[in-house]
């Protein structure tokens, strides 16, 4: 072992906060780091599997929360690496370990010994003199095991952790072909022709992308999210416009080796029967189980109440849309390509708004001291850059997180900019979570964007759209940053998942508000705050082809739960069921689906959100009624409200049974009102 013993993985971290020593780190030391963690687990798992003692909370909860931290220490450094910088060589690793690691999760939570200490101890919960954490800790690891199949009976285990094995390495693949299509493609803007209509801003990302992927000085096209989005909605040549369209609602959906509809399938397939083994019919039931709605009676009841009026503000869109074309003497049928060009052109006209003005107000760097600012009114935070220090890539930067009283309470990296080794959208992760159990860390916390950056010697510019997932995906950093728990079961965004949106939704309000966009949204140029008539166009053309987003939305969300409530197997060609039931739903053709099956990471290339897509809008239920909590004390930035806020929202983790949560911070439970008000589907007097 004595590459053991000289790789950076397995020996003490001696670096700041207890950073990765990236510079260190190869794709060659983790199999072995991977190795010698996993047995080091096992070894951990045995010995409180077999202690002679009588089991306590202290010798067998307390001791599980406490053991596999090196393990964890790897496994999350390796997967933020896969997600935001992979390689080749990092993708063999994943694609080696995914089954070893699901072959290890198997053999922890099918451990009869040890969960027979915890099923006594869950027997026994009300005479242990338990604390609340305590009990809610006991209890998640009780559910954790019995929803892994610690209950079943042998034959069903082996073949239980078969199929986790082999959902491991199809999840994988999934994510690995979406990023592969996503890498391959590029629209090279040839001519002045090319480029008409687009404005200086698109252009700009374009000359970046080209220079970022040694084009040179030329004009390029990428499928990332922050590139395709405005290129709909500017581009003049429908042709182009169609062949991005395309190639964007198609990943994963080719022929060759980075096809996605086999896999997808399978994994259907498989959920089914794992749902089976555990006497669900299908893997919808199982999966809701575990979460606040409980049911799909209760996510069909919702998606419902916002899907037909949504597709009849759609109809009233297209309408609008249709009629403008007509105007400019285009006699065209309004395809999915061009709803957001003509969306732009009625928003102009009915709005007197166009993004190109908006955007220099919304300069990347002011936008992230906005955010900075409003954790700092709300919750005393102060976020203090460290630029000498390096991690996995320059772009990221990395802050001291420090509380009123000057304690560093965490680290936040902030990784904001696309690139072609990393996965698309938007996310928050953790290279450590917080936790006082075995000698208390501190967190240490990323945000991940896909801002495409401006070009050399010019900032970066945000939508609004994308200044509300960098105040998104900071909610969940913040859900991270401020947790404060003994137990890391229950620390930070480790809640029940229909609970985990709240608080990034939540957050993004902040960004609406007047008082911080005087304060933040300045001119990129000139510095001047962004104009009151501006603000007032903003609030007023805020509902403006929200039929459009809340159809694109719900459609993926009914077509995941419909996907996942099948219980005959094998389950069908994915393409086709997408195409019958979007038929059945009356789903309208021109506006699309959030997500195609082919490329829908939330569902397939991890299991988090399969037959969860509809957690935005549950969180949205509450985000929307949580925040008029401070519109009814007068003040954003109530320090009452905001003080319940942090307690029960942002610090308490799954400390805290979510509805009690909820209600100990709003003083009763949510109506879905303020939801569909935000959303324009009531009416608005
Ligand atoms: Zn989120």
């Amino acid at each position: 072992m004595t590459f053991a013993t000289s790789n950076p993985l397995l020996l003490p971290w001696n670096t700041p906060y207890g950073l990765p020593p990236f510079e260190a780190i190869d794709a060659a030391h983790f199999e072995p780091a991977f190795e010698h963690a996993l047995a080091q687990h096992l070894a951990e798992v045995d010995a409180i599997a077999g202690n002679p003692e009588a089991p306590s909370f202290d010798n067998t909860i307390a001791a599980i929360d406490r053991c596999g931290r090196l393990l964890d220490r790897i496994d999350s450094l390796f997967h933020n690496l896969t997600a935001s910088d992979t390689s080749p060589a990092l993708q063999g690793v994943e694609t080696r370990m995914a089954p070893v690691l699901a072959a290890h999760s198997s053999t922890f939570f099918m451990n009869r010994a040890l969960f027979e200490r915890i099923d006594v101890l869950h027997a026994q919960r009300d005479q242990l003199g338990l604390t609340a954490e305590q009990r809610r800790v006991l209890e998640r690891y009780h559910f954790d095991f019995v929803r892994a199949g610690a209950k079943l009976a042998p034959a069903a285990q082996t073949r239980y952790a078969q199929i986790m094995g082999r959902l491991a390495a199809l999840t994988t693949r999934f994510g690995q072909n979406v990023l592969a299509d996503e890498s391959a493609f590029q629209l090279v803007l040839r001519t002045e022709a090319d480029a008409a209509g687009l404005p200086e801003f698109v252009r700009a990302a374009t000359r970046q992308a080209a220079l970022d992927r040694g084009l040179g000085d030329g004009m390029l096209v990428t499928l990332s999210r922050s590139h395709i989005v405005p290129f709909l909605t500017f581009s003049e040549r429908r042709d182009l416009r169609e062949q991005a369209w395309r190639a964007w609602t198609s990943r994963g959906e080719h022929d060759g080796d980075h096809d996605n509809r086999e896999v997808a399938r399978e994994i259907l397939t498989l959920r089914n029967e794992q749902a089976r083994l555990h006497g669900f019919a299908c893997y919808a039931d199982y999966a809701l189980a575990d979460t606040m709605a409980g049911s799909q009676a209760a996510v069909t009841a919702l998606l419902k109440q916002v899907w037909e009026p949504a597709k009849t503000r759609a109809a009233d869109e297209q309408q609008a849309l249709q009629a403008l074309a007509l105007s400019r003497g285009e006699t065209i049928t309004l395809e999915p390509w061009d709803w957001r060009f003509y969306a732009e052109k009625v928003r102009q006209v009915r709005y007197d708004l166009d993004e190109a003005t908006i955007k220099p107000y919304f300069p990347l760097a002011r936008m992230v001291e906005a955010v900075f600012d409003c954790a700092q009114r709300l919750f005393g935070l102060r976020f203090v850059e460290q630029p000498a220090i390096k991690v996995y890539h320059p772009d990221v930067k990395v802050y001291e997180v420090r509380a009123a009283d000057d304690a560093l309470i965490g680290v936040f990296l902030h990784d904001n900019f696309a690139r072609s080794s990393k996965r698309s959208g938007a996310w928050m992760s953790s290279f450590r979570r917080q936790s006082r159990n075995g000698g208390g860390v501190i967190p240490i916390v990323i945000n991940n964007n896909n801002f495409a950056k401006g070009a050399p010697g010019e900032p970066t510019l945000l939508s609004f759209d994308d200044a509300q997932t960098l105040f998104h995906e900071f909610g969940h950093g913040l859900h991270g940053l401020l947790s404060n728990v003994t137990y890391e079961r229950v620390s930070g965004t480790a809640v029940l998942r229909d609970f985990v949106e709240l608080p990034s939704q939540l957050f993004e309000h902040w960004l609406s508000e007047p008082e911080v966009l005087k304060r933040h949204a300045r001119h990129f140029q000139t510095g001047e705050a962004i104009p009151d008539a501006l603000i007032e166009k903003l609030h007023r053309a805020r509902l403006f082809n929200q039929g459009y987003e809340t159809v694109r939305y719900t459609a993926s969300a009914l077509v995941d739960m419909a996907a996942h409530a099948l219980t005959s197997t094998p389950a069908p060609d994915i393409v086709a069921f997408e195409r019958d039931e979007l038929e059945r739903i009356g789903a309208p053709a021109a506006a699309g689906m959030n997500h195609r099956m082919t490329h829908f990471q939330h569902l397939f290339a991890g299991s988090g959100y399969a037959a969860g897509y509809y957690v935005y809008l549950w969180a949205e239920v509450l985000d929307a009624d949580g925040f008029d909590a401070f519109v009814e004390a007068g003040s954003p930035f109530d320090p009452a409200v905001a003080a319940r806020l942090r307690e029960f929202i942002y610090a308490s983790g799954n400390s805290l049974e979510p509805s009690a949560a909820y209600r100990a911070f709003r003083g009763r439970g949510p109506t879905p009102e303020p939801m569909l008000k935000q959303r324009g589907l009531v009416d608005q007097s």
